[in-house]
This record gives C-alpha cells, structure tokens and sequence, in this order.
C-alpha cells in the first residue's frame, strides 16, 4: 500500500480511506496480518497490523526494507490517445513492466476526443489504475500519469530526456536494438538515465511528425518486422529497453 510520508510515524503506519477499507472489507485483514507499506519516496517496510477501528487501520513496522523493485533506467510511455480504454491497458502493463510516467498526447491520427474540462475524472481513473498496478507489482513508486498535451506541446519536452525513441513502423533500417547497445554502453555508472518512448495511434504518425520529432532530437526506430496494436507497442518497446539494461530476462 502507498501511503504518504506524513504517515510514516517512527514506529507505526496508519492507513485510513480507501485502502483501509481495502484492507478490511476486501482482504478481511485483522490484527498480526503483515502488509508491505511504501511512501513511494525513500521509506518502505513490512508492518503488521495492530488495530481496525473506525475505518483506520493501525499497524506496527516490524522491518524496514530496501526499496529495490525500481529499474535503473526511468523510461516514460508517451502514448498517442487510443480509442476505448486501450489507454487504460497501456498504463497497467507498462506500470507492471516498469515504466515511471506516462504522457497522453493527441497527434495528427488520433481518433480520440480529449475535453480537458470535461474529462479530469478520466485522468483520476487512470491515475488509479497506475497505483493499483505498482501496488500489485511491489513497485517502490507510483508512476504518475499526466494530462494530455498536443504534439506542439510534446515536442519541447524530449530535451529532458537523455534519450527519446520515436517508434514508427516505416523505419526499416534502424531498429530499437540498434539505438539501445551504444546508448547503455555509454552511459555513466552512477547515471540513472531518462527515456521517453514515444507510440502512435490506430493510424500511426505522419511523415511530417516523423520529421518534426527527429528535428527535436527524438531517433526513429522500428520494433521488428510485425506491425503492433498501438497498445501493444509501448509494452513491447519499454520491455526491450529494461531488458537490454540488465532489469527483465
Ligand atoms: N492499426 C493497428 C492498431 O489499430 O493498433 C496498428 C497501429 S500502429 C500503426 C500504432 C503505433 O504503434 C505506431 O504509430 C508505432 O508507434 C507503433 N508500432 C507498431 N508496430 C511497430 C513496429 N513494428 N515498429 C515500430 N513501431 C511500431
């Protein structure tokens, strides 16, 4: 469970809305049960709880732990808005797989609407949907999603990145593999690097934003011979990259 690090006290943790509720009416937890509670910051330990009362579940931290489950390389999943709840499958597997964040973003094929006024409370659910995951996969961290920008808006963000890979499945020559082996092997040993992964729609890119993205620095690579469900891809890209980095396999 996440929790913030107002509530870690030296001794307890104390979980209270949600995830008390969680915890007692879904897990049917009761006192000595053993929970693992991170403030997704520095602080993660093993506690054991000592007292459900009014929606408040006290617990006692019986062992500070290491927050190891986090991957070395910070790759963020920049997803062209899909059609249904695709967007929602992208954020669970890649939050599975390891991604850090997740940017949303409307490109010239996206079929999809965005009413920013409209819509905050798709942006909740998919920031539920992230910690639900990372709380599944003993991540140490919550990845956070973040609202959707317009390409124009994407594009001056890839200088914060060391690396941004353009996955379009026009290149032919250059693939993922052939951008990872000289980036890692350069690296810094006391860098943790930054990555944004960048995935189409339904439609895929244009050859204008192709040409756009690589003037901003981002290098277009394929992902093999088969053309992937824009959903698919990202999984795919982000599980290649921590593999390559020694973090999957
Ligand atoms: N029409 C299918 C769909 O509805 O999902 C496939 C869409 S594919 C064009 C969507 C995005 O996935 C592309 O813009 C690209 O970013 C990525 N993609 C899929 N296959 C790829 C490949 N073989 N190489 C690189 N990128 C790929």
């Amino acid at each position: 469970y996440f929790v913030s690090p107002e509530q870690f006290k030296e001794n307890t943790v104390e979980l209270s809305g949600e995830d008390a509720r969680h915890i007692s009416k879904v897990m049917r937890g009761k006192n000595g049960d053993k929970l693992i509670v991170s403030d997704g910051i520095s602080r993660e330990a093993l506690v054991a709880i000592t007292a459900i009362e009014s929606g408040v579940v006290t617990t006692v931290i019986l062992e500070q732990l290491e927050m190891t489950h986090e991957p070395a390389v910070k790759v963020t999943v920049a997803q062209s808005l899909p059609k249904g709840d695709k967007m929602e499958t992208v954020i669970q597997k890649c939050t599975e797989i390891g991604a850090v964040s997740f940017v949303p973003f409307i490109s010239e094929r996206t079929i999809v609407q965005y009413d920013a006024k409209k819509e905050s409370k798709r942006l909740e659910r998919w920031n539920k949907i992230a910690k639900e995951a990372a709380e599944q996969s003993h991540r140490n961290t919550v990845p956070v999603v973040s609202a959707p920008l317009s390409w124009k808006q994407l594009l001056p963000t890839f200088q914060n990145y060391d690396a941004v890979y353009f996955c379009y499945e026009k290149e032919e020559g250059f693939q993922l593999r052939d951008a990872l082996r000289p980036f890692m092997q350069a690296l810094p040993i006391d860098h943790a690097p930054g990555v944004l992964l960048l995935v189409g729609p339904e439609g895929g890119f244009s050859e204008e934003e192709c040409r756009q993205a690589e003037e901003a620095g981002a290098v277009s690579v394929g992902l093999g011979r088969r053309i992937l469900r824009c959903e698919t891809a990202g999984m795919v890209a982000l599980a290649c990259i921590l593999y390559e980095s020694g973090e999957m396999g």
